[in-house]
């Protein structure tokens, strides 16, 4: 057993870019362990991940905001404050914010997360039809 306690006294948000496209920022929760991550996200409006898949499955809980959830073959789906969301494992989607509201999450990944190519412009803003 381990305790993790919340924020630590100086310590610094990550900004995250290489998979993920807009900006974006992290805060772990918990650090890897047991093969189980645990980070609160932060997306501005307009930003989202890349396509990516878990090898174990996520869970998603959104904490404040609104956006959205698409798995991929699927349309995408509004997800906001209070919701729920589990991926099971392999499948490949993407998550984020939407055009006009900011989304923050709080992400259970297990498993290895295997990151893919951006999610296009035209692709995302599908989800606003
Ligand atoms: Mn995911």
């Amino acid at each position: 057993m381990k305790v993790f306690h919340g924020a630590v006294e100086g310590a610094i948000s990550e900004q995250r870019g290489a998979t993920f496209s807009g900006v974006v920022w992290a805060d772990p929760v918990m650090p890897t362990t047991d093969g189980v991550t645990i980070n609160n996200v932060s997306f501005n409006p307009g930003a989202r991940t890349f396509w990516h898949y878990h090898e174990q499955g996520q869970m998603l809980y959104v904490t404040a905001g609104s956006g959205w959830i698409c798995l991929e073959g699927s349309e995408p789906q509004v997800i906001r404050q209070g919701d729920t969301v589990w991926i099971g494992p392999n499948e490949r989607h993407w998550h984020g914010a939407n055009t006009r509201n900011f989304m923050v999450h709080t992400a259970t990944s297990i498993g290895k997360t295997v990151w893919q190519e951006a999610v296009a412009d035209v692709d995302y803003l599908r989800s606003a039809d």
